[in-house]
């Protein structure tokens, strides 16, 4: 068998962190009333995830730290939505990560492909979620079931793409590099981190604007780790 070990990314890789979190975020702020005073919800979470992608690449960076990136997200798409709730930042990010955990939708594919592949691959999570969202997810959507480990950037004390989080999960896992395989949706966290290690590594794109442009394969390709590119997590069940 080529591979051993298996490690996933969590986020949008096998739990679906965009459908959850629209929803976690609709509920949050109908729960502390606020629902009616941002109009279009649709609009405004467009916006929000805009401003929390750009806010999640600078903590990525160590730009900013997690304490700023909690509050500031809402802060910044309130006020872009012209709603501003100045103050309200921090108390929203506290209601809407209570809702996250509890949120159940998984990408498609993900058990019929756990299911088959738990029994015969040592698995685990790398994750750059915070601690303490991550790990309930896990148990409320009955994932935790199908991973020995967890490993949590937070915990590790570096986020993919940084090797060092790579590294300290192989080790703990005592997997052979060359026989394991990293499974994910982030081109940049996943995909060009676990290659600079010199891992293989599965790109999971269900969106084809997503797709890596010619260069960026072929720049990242200067290590002998080999990357596949999937459009469904069930294309897993045919190489592996
Ligand atoms: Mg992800």
């Amino acid at each position: 068998m080529q591979y051993t070990h298996l490690f996933f990314d969590l986020d949008n890789t096998l739990w679906d962190f965009n459908a959850n979190s629209y929803d976690a975020l609709h509920l949050a702020l109908k729960k502390m009333g606020l629902l009616d005073r941002i109009g279009d919800y649709g609009s405004y979470f467009s916006i929000y995830y805009a401003v929390n992608e750009r806010l999640w690449d600078l903590y990525r960076d160590n730009k900013i730290t997690k304490n700023v990136l909690r509050g500031l997200r809402f802060e910044e798409s309130l006020e872009l939505n012209k709603t501003p709730m100045p103050g309200m930042g921090d108390l929203l990010n506290e209601a809407y990560l209570t809702e996250m955990p509890k949120q159940l939708k998984l990408v498609p594919g993900a058990i019929v492909v756990l299911d088959y592949l738990h029994h015969r691959y040592k698995m685990s999570i790398i994750t750059n979620g915070f601690r303490e969202v991550q790990v309930d997810k896990l148990i409320h959507s009955g994932l935790k079931k199908y991973f020995d480990k967890v490993f949590i950037s937070e915990e590790v004390g570096a986020q993919k793409p940084h090797k060092k989080i790579f590294e300290h999960a192989v080790k703990s896992m005592n997997a052979p590099k060359k026989k394991s395989l990293m499974i994910g949706d982030s081109w940049d966290a996943d995909i060009v981190g676990a290659k600079l290690f010199g891992m293989d590594q599965v790109y999971y794109c269900p969106l084809p604007e997503k797709l890596p442009a010619a260069e960026d394969v072929a720049q990242s390709s200067s290590t002998k780790a080999t990357t596949t590119i999937i459009t469904h997590l069930e294309q897993l069940l045919e190489m592996l």
